[in-house]
């Protein structure tokens, strides 16, 4: 390669600008689609294994932005770090709390509902007021709603944490523990801090029903949770095999591709809300 001049930037250089570049405008880009609506809550079912029956959904937020629908992995860690999220946040709540209370009452239901928090939302002041408010406003049952929160989440800040997951539990509403068996997967979370629901992450599904690997860390886990008296939701569900050690594991609840992708609201009350 060439040698390069004092005014050049380096390779690395070149990619840090474009990489922040690109940080700079998507926030620009998000903070307008905040304004102009372009986010859009979609609903991937729940499903009780026993029965088949659908038990309730989670709400995943999809950016449509012209055209090219843009992953949540993308854009949450951006709003996350420039604040952006106790706005969105809010937002998804109340979206997630009236879509499911209209179904409710539409169709004498008592679907679940399981809304994915950031950790900086636990540290947004008017979160658990706002979520009572929505509670009333839409008279929703509190246990039927899931707050899903991951276990990093209660790493740091850990006294106002557990003082808004505490009050958070007292307004009647659940917590999940997402995306366990990634990180930590301490026992001592599961005892500390009043949780529920565990929720064993996609990544450790078996590739194959050879995969002796990933079959004993899901059975290790669900056992782990099961001694506590947890309920467990395993995600990631995309093949029979899945939901069949899923079975013989006794896990309650599964959702995946296996059963459906997470699709828009009109969708899902056509296909699951109704002809439940
Ligand atoms: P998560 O909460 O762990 O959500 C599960 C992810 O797995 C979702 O990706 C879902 O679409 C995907 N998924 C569902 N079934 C299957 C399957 O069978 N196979 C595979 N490979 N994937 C499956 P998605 O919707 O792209 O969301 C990614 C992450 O973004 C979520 O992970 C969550 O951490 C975050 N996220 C999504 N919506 C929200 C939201 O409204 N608020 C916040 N704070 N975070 C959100
Ligand atoms: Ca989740
Ligand atoms: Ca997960
Ligand atoms: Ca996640």
């Amino acid at each position: 390669a060439k040698k390069q001049g004092k005014n050049q930037m380096s390779f690395f250089e070149y990619e840090m600008q474009q990489q922040f570049m690109s940080r700079v405008v998507i926030e620009q880009e998000l903070r307008e689609a905040i304004h102009t609506n372009q986010l859009e809550l979609f609903y991937q079912p729940v499903i009780t294994l026993d029965t088949g029956d659908v038990k309730g959904f989670e709400a995943l937020i999809r950016w449509n932005n012209n055209g090219i629908t843009r992953s949540p992995d993308d854009f949450i860690p951006i709003a996350e770090e420039s604040g952006l999220i106790n706005a969105l946040g809010l937002r998804i709540i109340e979206d997630a709390l009236s879509t499911v209370s209209q179904w409710n009452q539409k169709y004498g239901k008592e679907f679940t509902i399981a809304i994915n928090i950031s950790s900086k939302q636990l540290r947004d002041e008017v979160l658990v007021e706002k979520l009572r408010d929505g509670l009333e406003k839409y008279g929703l049952k509190p246990e039927l709603v899931e707050l899903e929160i991951t276990e990093t989440a209660l790493l740091h800040d850990t006294e106002t944490v557990s003082a808004t997951i505490n009050q958070l539990h007292n307004l009647g509403c659940k917590l999940a523990l997402d995306d366990f068996g990634t990180g930590y997967s301490s026992i001592s979370h599961l005892r500390e801090f009043p949780i529920s629901i565990v929720k064993i992450d996609k990544s450790l599904m078996p590739l194959s029903e050879q995969d002796a690997k990933h079959i004993a860390l899901v059975r290790g886990l669900t056992s782990m949770v099961s001694i506590l008296n947890l309920s467990i939701v395993a995600e990631g569900i995309e093949h029979p095999h899945h939901a069949e050690l899923c079975k013989e594991l006794k896990i309650s609840r599964v959702q995946g591709y296996y059963y459906s992708k997470p699709l828009p609201k009109s969708d899902i009350e056509q296909r699951y809300v109704i002809t439940q």
